[in-house]
């Protein structure tokens, strides 16, 4: 009897006790999943937070910083790099610890394969061996040895625009599946931030340049004129205006054929752009007439700026057509506060004084003081 009860007693404990063990499982199990899913949860957060920062930038250099940036946040990583290709060309690299001075034209060692195969690449316990052109320089000059890398392609519309690369896993491990595919869809939100960003760049740029000689337009020219006005009223600085106008143009047209005159007047403003520092602004004001902005310029400054111009275009040779042309041009020069109180105004002094030089002659420089000194 007593024996019976034993061998019961021992089946219970043994029921319990397996019964005890497998419901431990069932809740380690649940508690692995309930991590995965908060893990996920906190992804798919941290994604959704990313891709409404790059739909919402419209600029091309600050949606790179945020891919740069958000994809070593997203799957902790020690690095980011962000290569950018067009037509299969090397179009940048952008890293989150340092860019790159020399690129090569043709993407290189790892990048290439990954352009070639178009699938994304895991590599873990790297060795010197590893052919990492680019990061390779990069990372030992900040004194970072790359153990892990995750690199995924940014896919649009079937051709491969980029590559974002992560380095080294944060903690040490290797990048695991999940990481791969969540960087795949963070690489997919990017391609098009990235392409909306460079439409966007596209139409601002067409919408500002001239389609002839790709300087400013003239409605930039007028917005860019009023900005540089009050900035020189706040800085209680100088600025001045020169008005250019070739002359005799529609001769230079009944002579030569307007392609030809088309042409000289992408190489005026071809001059017109090199012979500029980089805070002046030239425009295509309409026609045959270009205008300067010189911002913290006296007129005296403008003046021989402006004489500097004339020169230049005057003993220019442009050949065309397999002829030596050259044109000459008269210039106009006002200047802001001297000459007039508002952008109407100085831009009128400015016309005021290119009218004077073509009565006088034309090939010359005319400043408004002077024709007002002169009545
Ligand atoms: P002036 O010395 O007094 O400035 O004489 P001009 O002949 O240059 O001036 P006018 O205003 O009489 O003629 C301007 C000419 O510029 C007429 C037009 O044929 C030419 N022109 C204007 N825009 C363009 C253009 O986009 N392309 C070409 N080829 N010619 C143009
Ligand atoms: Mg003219
Ligand atoms: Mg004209």
């Amino acid at each position: 009897m007593s024996v019976l009860f034993g061998v019961a007693l021992i089946v219970i404990a043994a029921a319990f006790w397996n019964y005890r063990s497998r419901t431990k499982k069932t809740i380690d199990q649940l508690s692995v999943r309930v991590e995965a899913e908060k893990r996920n949860v906190r992804e798919l957060a941290v994604l959704n937070d990313i891709s409404s920062l790059l739909y919402k930038d419209l600029d091309e250099m600050s949606t790179i910083e945020t891919i740069v940036d958000k994809s070593k946040d997203l799957i902790k990583a020690e690095a980011s790099a962000l290569l950018l290709l067009k037509d299969n060309k090397v179009a940048g690299l952008y890293t989150s610890i340092g860019n790159m001075p020399d690129l090569m034209d043709q993407p290189a060692g790892i990048f290439s394969r990954v352009m070639s195969e178009g699938m994304p690449l895991r590599l873990s316990g790297l060795k010197d061996k590893e052919d990492l052109p680019w990061l390779k320089g990069l990372t030992d000059s900040q004194s970072l040895s790359i153990r892990n890398l995750l690199i995924v392609p940014l896919i649009l519309r079937d051709e491969i625009i980029g590559e974002i690369a992560l380095i080294n896993r944060t903690g040490g491990g290797e990048f695991t599946d999940d990481d791969e595919d969540l960087l795949l869809t963070l690489g997919f939100h990017s391609s098009f931030a990235l392409e909306k960003a460079r439409m966007h760049q596209e139409a601002m740029k067409l919408a500002t340049t001239d389609g002839l000689t790709g300087l400013n337009n003239h409605r930039t020219f007028q917005e860019r004129l009023e900005v540089e006005i009050a900035r020189s009223k706040r800085f209680d600085h100088k600025l001045s205006l020169l008005m250019i106008d070739i002359d005799y143009f529609k001769k230079f047209n009944d002579n030569y054929g307007h392609c030809v005159g088309d042409e000289v007047l992408r190489r005026v403003a071809c001059l017109l752009a090199e012979s500029t520092r980089n805070i002046d602004f030239a425009a295509r004001y309409g026609g045959e007439e270009f205008v300067l902005i010189l911002p913290e310029t006296t007129n005296e400054g403008a003046i021989l700026t402006a004489e500097r111009i004339r020169g230049a275009i005057a003993k220019r040779k442009m050949s065309i057509d397999g002829k030596d042309l050259s044109v000459t041009v008269s210039i106009g020069a006002a200047s802001f506060p001297e000459d007039a109180t508002d952008r109407e105004m100085l831009i009128e002094r400015a016309d005021n004084a290119l009218y004077s030089a073509k009565k006088s002659g034309r090939n010359r420089v005319v400043a408004y003081k002077d024709i007002v000194a002169d009545y």
